[in-house]
């Protein structure tokens, strides 16, 4: 349980974070809560060269609505989402997920930039991202990027983040009259990550029927896995126990989880299918529907 040696770096400002990044190179990793780096790194399951730890950069911890969008900062730790007013008046998806993150130290610690940039198909909150078609800012000595989360996550741990760039904010759309989303996750014991996941966002048009829909899914296979085809399904449709069904099942259809000692690719598929009906529905109590 003892690291490989590396140098430390604790920049103070952002600025003065992608410099060294840029000095340092590839062997260099960003700390942020290291909640999943340090584990991998006593665990000598990867070794670094250098740590820059942006854990003392003001002004990347925040959450609030701003023109057309809620904007998170990148260094956002989850016991922050949990006591936001604003998630929970708006945004429960967001609420739901913090909650189910591991157990309280580690999400008092634990970033919601860090969640998504590094990458592993079962952390909760790249599925919740996915369903809320959200956006995130990467910023190296270039500028600023936009990245659409949908367009995110390449592989394997892999996201379209460059060396050098920092996820410094989360973008998502803001909450809209009719609006209403959900995470599910099953876990073994509380504290452990997904057997399955599934996350649904949707809005209901003032004729009760369904005006857009994302549907994201947990540890259903090498990446975080967008359901496109199950969202497209349910706009359009006045909801009703069939379509309900019917969007599920194409949700689990995009899944093609692992087997592990979490569960088999039935059970895994089963469960995607099972959490996505009922995120669906919690959805569109959530969105003032039936
Ligand atoms: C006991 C335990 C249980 C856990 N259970 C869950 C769970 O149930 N669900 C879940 O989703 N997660 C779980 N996790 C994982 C962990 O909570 C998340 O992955 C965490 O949010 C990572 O954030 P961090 O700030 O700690 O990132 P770090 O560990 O500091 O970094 C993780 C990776 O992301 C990179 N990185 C971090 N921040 C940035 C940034 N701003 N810009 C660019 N790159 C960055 C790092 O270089 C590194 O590669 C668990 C962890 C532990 C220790």
């Amino acid at each position: 349980m003892i690291p490989a040696a590396f140098d430390y770096h604790a920049p103070a400002t952002l600025e003065e974070a992608i410099a060294l990044l840029g000095s340092l190179g590839e062997e260099a990793k960003i700390l942020s809560g290291g909640q999943s780096l340090l584990p991998l790194l006593k665990l000598r399951l990867g070794e670094v060269s250098d740590l820059v730890d942006i854990g003392r950069i003001e002004g990347l911890e925040y959450v609030r609505e701003e023109g057309d969008r809620l904007l998170i900062g990148g260094r956002t730790t989850e016991t922050a989402l949990e006591r936001s007013d604003v998630l929970r008046d708006r945004y429960p998806i967001l609420l739901d997920t913090a909650r189910v993150i591991a157990d309280p130290l580690v999400r008092n610690r634990a970033t919601v930039g860090g969640n998504l940039a590094h990458g592993d198909p079962a952390n909760d909150h790249p599925a919740t991202m996915l369903a809320l078609d959200a956006e995130v800012v990467a910023t190296g000595a270039a500028g600023e990027r936009v990245i659409a989360v949908r367009e995110f996550f390449t592989g394997f741990f892999g996201t379209a983040l460059s060396t050098g760039e920092i996820l410094t904010e989360i973008r998502v759309p803001i909450h809209q009259s009719g609006d209403g989303g959900a995470y599910l996750k099953l876990e073994r014991k509380v504290g452990d990550f997904a057997a399955a996941g599934a996350a649904v966002q949707l809005r209901l048009g003032s004729d009760g029927t369904v005006t857009s829909a994302g549907i994201g899914l947990t540890n259903a296979g090498n990446k975080p896995v967008f359901a496109g085809e199950a969202g497209s399904f349910l706009v359009g449709q006045t909801p009703s126990d069939d379509a309900i069904a019917e969007a599920a099942r194409l949700a689990s259809t995009a899944a093609s989880p692992s087997a592990d000692r979490r569960g088999s690719v039935e059970y895994k598929t089963t469960m995607a299918r099972v959490l996505a009906e009922r995120a669906i529905r919690t959805a569109l109590e959530r969105a003032g529907g039936n």
